[in-house]
């Protein structure tokens, strides 16, 4: 997908902090943290929300969770605790659409929904 940010940010045509990368994922840096960590975990495939995951999908979508807890190990929070959190669509507040799962971490965190 040519005008999306995080395909871009997937083929390197724009630069990220990159927490871990193989052919399938990425892992970055999110640009303005909401915690002391806060990193985004993308497949590289295009998905634009959680609605167009399919079945072809769901294996993949499965790996991610071992992503997200090497992830959380190597950032030091795999025992203090994080979330993992997806937004999907508008009332989400879901800005950049290309799935992305946010590992949020580093401090208590706060309620859910405000
Ligand atoms: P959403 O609201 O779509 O779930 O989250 C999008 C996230 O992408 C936000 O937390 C935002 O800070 C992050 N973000 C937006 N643009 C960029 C960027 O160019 N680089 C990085 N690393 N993160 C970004
Ligand atoms: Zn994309």
């Amino acid at each position: 997908m040519e005008n999306c940010l995080f395909c871009k940010i997937a083929n390197g045509s724009v630069p990220s902090n990159k927490v871990y990368e193989d052919d399938t994922f990425l892992v970055f840096h999110d640009i303005q943290p909401a915690a002391p960590t806060h990193v985004l975990i993308i497949p590289k495939k295009h998905i634009a929300t959680m609605n167009d995951v399919g079945p072809e999908d769901y294996a993949m979508i499965g790996e991610l969770h071992r992503v997200a807890q090497e992830a959380a190990k190597k950032l030091g929070v795999a025992e203090t605790g994080y979330r993992l959190i997806n937004n999907c669509g508008p009332d989400s507040g879901q800005a950049v659409y290309h799935i992305h799962y946010h590992l949020i971490g580093g401090a208590k965190l706060g309620a859910l929904v405000q």
